[in-house]
This record gives C-alpha cells, sequence and structure tokens, in this order.
C-alpha cells in the first residue's frame, strides 16, 4: 500500500510529542525521544511510534521494513520563511560583496531586489517553475518536507499571480508541501518611483482582493523597513487583508529598530520575522500578543553581519519561537535547515535541542498546520527523516556536509520532481 512503511531500531526517535500548542520556555528542550525506537505509517499517516520491541510486535504482514540500523529518526523539518520563487540569482553582486560593497551600496546602484524583480518579469511561468523545481529538490534533500513559499519578485498583479501560481505548481509536482505567503508589498517597484502611496493603493485595492478570489495565498506578508514600508504603509496593507481573510506575516526590524515588532503585535500577525534589532520592550509585545519570532540567522551569516536576533532573551520572554532559513537569492542563498541549526547553535547560544524544536512543531504551529505536522506522533502525516548520526546533537554540531540518508513525505521515499 503506498505510503505505508515501517521504520525500527532508530537510536533516537525524536518525536517532539508533547502538549497541542507551540512549545515556549524550558519546553523548548523536551524532544520526547524513545531510544531503539520504531514508527509505523499506514496510507501516509503515522499509526504507532514506540520501542522497537513494542511495534515489531503489531507489524501487518504486508508492510515494508526499513531497519535505521542506530541513526536518528526525526520529523521533516519546515521551513517557515522562504522565498524560493525568483528568476535568475545574484552571483555578480555576491562578488561585489565579496570584494567590499555593502548590501545597501549595491541597492542603490540598482542590484538587490529590484534586479531580481526585472529577471523575473522576463521569465515565463514555465521557466520560474522550472528553476524552482529544482530549487525544491535541495531543500528535499536537506530534509525540507514543509516550506512556506512567498511571491514578493513580480510586483504588479499579473506577476504576482504568475510567481503565486508557480507556487501551487510546485505543490503539484513536488513532494514538499508548500504554504503560500502574498508578498506583494516586498519592495516599491521602479514604475512607482517617488509614488509609493500609489503603489499601497495598488495593494490594498487591486491585488490583495484578487490574491484572494483566486484562494492563491494563507497569509500577506510585508517587508517594514526604512525605504520600503513605514508603519502607516504596514497598517493599510495588512488590515486590508486581515479584512480579506488572510493571516498575517511581517518583516520587521530587519536593518533598523524601526518598532516593527510591536506594529506586529498590535496587527495580531501570526509571526514577526527577522527581529535582528529588536529591543527588550519589542520582545515584550511579541509575547504579550502571543506573536511567533521567526528567526532568520542565516540572512545574518550571509550578508557578514554579526548582530543576530536575541534568542535567548525571546526564550526567557515565553515566546514560542521558530528559526527558518530566508532562502532567496540576495540575502540567504540557502536551503539548508541543517546550516542554521550550526547558526543557531554558535551564533545564538541556541542549544541543539531549542532549535530542533524551532525548525519542527513550532515552525508547524507558525504555518497553521501544528495539528497535521512537526511531530512523530498517531495521527499526523508520516513526514520524517533518517540521519546517519546516532545523536540528534550532532545535527547542529557537523556543519557543511549532509548527513541526511533518507526523507519520507507522507510514508513515502522523496526524490525529486514527479512532473
Ligand atoms: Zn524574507
Amino acid at each position: 500500500m503506498a505510503g505505508s512503511v515501517a521504520i525500527l531500531h532508530a537510536s533516537e526517535l525524536v518525536t517532539l510529542a508533547g502538549p497541542a500548542r507551540p512549545r515556549v520556555g524550558n519546553e523548548l528542550r523536551e524532544l520526547g525521544i524513545i531510544r531503539d525506537g520504531a514508527i509505523l505509517a499506514r496510507d501516509g499517516q503515522i499509526k504507532a511510534v514506540g520501542p522497537s520491541e513494542e511495534i515489531v510486535r503489531r507489524l501487518p504482514n504486508d508492510i515494508e521494513v526499513i531497519d535505521a540500523r542506530g541513526q536518528v529518526v526525526l520529523p521533516g523539518f519546515i521551513d517557515a520563511h522562504a522565498h524560493p520563487v525568483f528568476g535568475g540569482n545574484r552571483i555578480d553582486e555576491f562578488e561585489m560583496r565579496a570584494g567590499g560593497a555593502s548590501y545597501e551600496e549595491i541597492a542603490t546602484s540598482g542590484g538587490g531586489i529590484r534586479s531580481t524583480v526585472r529577471k523575473t518579469r522576463a521569465a515565463s511561468e514555465d521557466q520560474l517553475l522550472a528553476e524552482a523545481q529544482r530549487r525544491a529538490a535541495w531543500f528535499l534533500r536537506c530534509g525540507t518536507t514543509t516550506m512556506e513559499a512567498k511571491s514578493g519578485y513580480g510586483l504588479s498583479l499579473e506577476e504576482e499571480l504568475k510567481i503565486l501560481r508557480v507556487i501551487r505548481r510546485l505543490n503539484e509536482t513536488t513532494p514538499i508541501e508548500f504554504v503560500p505567503t502574498f508578498l506583494g508589498a516586498h519592495a516599491i517597484p521602479e514604475e512607482f518611483g517617488d509614488r509609493p502611496n500609489e503603489y499601497v493603493d495598488c495593494l490594498v485595492d487591486e491585488m490583495i482582493p484578487e490574491v484572494v478570489r483566486q484562494n492563491l495565498a494563507e497569509s500577506c506578508d510585508i517587508f517594514c523597513e526604512r525605504g520600503y514600508f513605514n508603519a502607516a504603509a504596514t497598517r493599510r496593507v495588512l488590515g486590508a487583508a486581515r479584512t480579506a481573510g488572510l493571516k498575517l506575516r511581517m518583516h520587521a526590524d530587519q536593518l533598523t529598530n524601526s518598532g516593527g515588532a510591536a506594529l506586529a503585535a498590535e496587527l495580531g500577525a501570526t509571526t514577526a520575522d527577522h527581529l535582528e534589532q529588536t529591543d527588550a520592550a519589542g520582545i515584550a509585545a511579541l509575547g504579550k500578543a502571543n506573536v511567533q519570532p521567526v528567526l532568520l540567522p542565516g540572512s545574518v551569516y550571509a550578508i557578514g553581519s554579526t548582530r543576530y536576533p536575541q534568542a535567548r532573551t525571546m526564550i526567557q520572554a515565553g515566546l514560542a519561537i521558530v528559526l527558518a532559513t530566508d532562502f532567496n537569492p540576495g540575502s540567504s542563498p540557502t536551503p539548508s535547515i541543517p546550516m542554521v541549526l550550526s547558526l543557531a547553535a554558535t551564533q545564538m547560544k541556541m542549544t541543539p535541542a531549542e532549535a530542533i524544536t524551532a525548525v519542527t512543531i513550532n515552525a508547524a504551529y507558525s504555518l497553521g498546520r501544528g495539528g497535521k505536522i512537526g511531530s512523530l506522533e498517531p495521527g499526523k502525516l508520516a513526514n520524517f527523516l533518517i540521519c546517519e548520526v546516532k545523536d540528534y546533537r550532532e545535527l547542529a554540531y557537523w556543519f557543511g556536509l549532509p548527513l541526511i540518508e533518507a526523507v519520507y513525505v507522507r510514508g513515502r521515499r522523496g526524490s525529486g520532481v514527479s512532473a
């Protein structure tokens, strides 16, 4: 039967079993590990988890049995912040930065987000899909089985719809589940130059209603930052999105502390993402409003900054922390959650257990899927990884090499594109 398999003899079956809500405080360190663990999946769903000797006794005759040979098994990674659909790349800018140019200098000289917008608009829907499918295979190889996908490199109604249709087709043609977010408010497009308010009108009056009418997104996001969208514009865009029935996410306090975290709290956003510059008052506001912080250390590392978000302060404040890649062609060209685990431990002083919770069960709740994925418990989807390590902590410790031996999505071993 498709999607039916039993995995036996995991050195550690990292279940993340626990309360049916995002984990906070010390709960972030409780991984629900079963030693010499096993998992039984039927029709893509988890039927049982437990010690191998117990699961062996209830194995159906017709089921495929895999011996994990003392390796670690854990839930598939969930990447809650990614920009996977865009034309081309920014290798030239990457080389300029290696030569000393700053991210801001490159943006003012016509590079940055706008250069990717030009390449994305020039690409056909099929070309964008082919490029994104290649990237989806990278994510899968790095252990990601569910990911958010933002639009945001089209910046006009037609071009944003084109990107959102590509995301829908990625869902149909790859094993990964993509959760679509509308990010028309990623930057002010060139043709609106010095008329940013008119672009905000266009977002509110035309783009958001049409995206919702075509049912192409679950959430709406905005780049709330000096030179992009200020607090007033953010209130208008996210207010319209909420009224239209979308959930809210926000790029907040990445380059400057502009009160983004407090604004996300005020607007009732599901997540506030980045938060490199957020201060204590911002963190307190997020806690009060139950906004989940999505921290993106790959983008700090790749632009050569050392200002990582204050993860320890956020954990102490009781926030249900999430980690993600921020995969994009400019500031974070990595699809690798294992790389993010390494950065979380070395640069943000999160323990390996906290980091794993932040890319599994907490990430699942931030995407509205906490009841379906993010832990290995009966009734959830059989999305899990077999890793070439004996101890889960090794996943954050060794870095720069692939340690994922096998990826299962809905009980099937995942590989590439099924177009
Ligand atoms: Zn982003």
